[in-house]
């Protein structure tokens, strides 16, 4: 058995801090995805954009008979602008899925045309209890319940207009990233800039010890995966197995946790492909990698997405457990180590 090469967890951590903290929205990633070009410019790499703007990147492999790919999204959740209303407030419209109490008190970003960030936090429209009491706490909200309300004094749609904000301007969610002596990293947009920062690592590892994947493989760095279409273009016609580094999706009857690497058998799209879970799953044992193979209820990943583009090929899917995903979610540093390790398993594995 073939030793893997050493990752650094320290620096898959860091990158991770500064991915979570550069703000991509689904539709606003050329920032997020500048930072990971320059990352692997730094590894020797010479990645390119696709004509939609994912950023991918081939190594040649010890074969060319059976090329892989492996795909992670630096797009996040995120808002835009949907309404000014007459007191200057903001109506939003959500970018991916998640329910408004997901961010109800959250701060954020709204990213004006000329560059200029205005900063806010979305409030229920009857926040203040010493005004309203109807009861709020207990239901869905609607839209029209929650704005923005700006760190600007603005007090109609005019003055709003005046800050440079405009409807379809993008608002980024603030990450609030924290990394605990514990090793538990906290942050919004774990997914998937963890799977990002984790096929970071592998490639880096790879290139320190000197090593070829076994196959050519693609790395594709997606921008549109929180609305379905990432990896519907930009994965080589002649791939023949397409892994998804994604969050593993924990909660009540799920086996993973944030201490592992989940290997997903099946999500709403359907069962991955079977012989490449056993594959894997026969790693992670080979390499004693703590991993957890889990069905995810309400769940679909990038490279479904190919899938159904007509991509020919067979695909799997595996990442850190994340909790409370798309909320406040958290992962702990034994899950991206877990992860990275299984990454760099697959890839050298003939
Ligand atoms: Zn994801």
């Amino acid at each position: 058995m073939q030793p893997l090469p050493t990752h650094d967890p320290d620096a898959l951590v860091s990158r991770l801090v500064e991915l979570c903290q550069t703000p991509s929205p689904t539709g606003d990633t050329r920032e997020a995805l500048e930072l990971v070009a320059g990352w692997l410019r730094e590894t020797g790499l010479s990645p390119t954009y696709t004509r939609k703007g994912a950023l991918i990147v081939s190594i040649e492999g010890k074969d060319d008979a059976a090329p892989r790919a492996v795909t992670g999204h630096v797009d996040t959740l995120g808002a835009i602008v949907k309404e000014i209303k007459p007191h200057g407030r903001l109506i939003f419209d959500r970018i991916g899925g998640y329910p408004l109490y997901a961010v109800n008190g959250e701060y954020c970003i709204v990213r004006t045309a000329s560059g200029a960030n205005v900063t806010g936090t979305a409030v229920l429209t009857k926040s203040s209890v010493h005004v309203h009491r109807e009861p709020v706490a207990d239901r869905d909200w609607k839209p029209a319940e929650m704005e923005i309300r700006l760190d600007a004094r603005t007090e109609s749609a005019e003055d709003t207009r005046a800050l440079g904000i405009e409807v379809g301007d993008m608002i980024a969610w603030d990450p609030r990233t924290v990394v605990t002596d514990s090793g538990y990293v906290k942050s919004r947009h774990l997914d998937d800039k963890a799977g990002v920062a984790i096929m970071l690592a592998a490639l880096k590892a790879l290139f320190d010890a000197g090593e070829s994947p076994a196959q050519r493989t693609t790395f594709h760095f997606s921008n549109y995966e929180e609305v379905g279409h990432g990896a519907a273009a930009g994965i080589p016609d002649d791939v023949a197995e397409l892994i998804a580094v994604d969050m593993g999706a924990l909660g009540e009857g799920q086996q993973g946790n944030e201490h592992a690497v989940s290997i997903c058998a099946k999500d709403s799209g359907g069962p991955y492909d079977l012989g490449m879970r056993r594959r894997l799953v026969a790693l992670a044992e080979q390499y004693t990698i703590p991993y957890k193979v889990d069905i995810y209820p309400y769940y679909g990943s990038d490279a479904e997405a190919s899938l159904r583009a007509g991509g020919d090929h067979r695909i799997s899917l595996i990442g850190p457990g994340v909790d409370a995903s798309h909320s406040f979610e958290r992962t702990h540093r034994d899950a991206l180590d877990a992860s990275t390790r299984l990454l760099l398993a697959y890839l050298l594995a003939v």
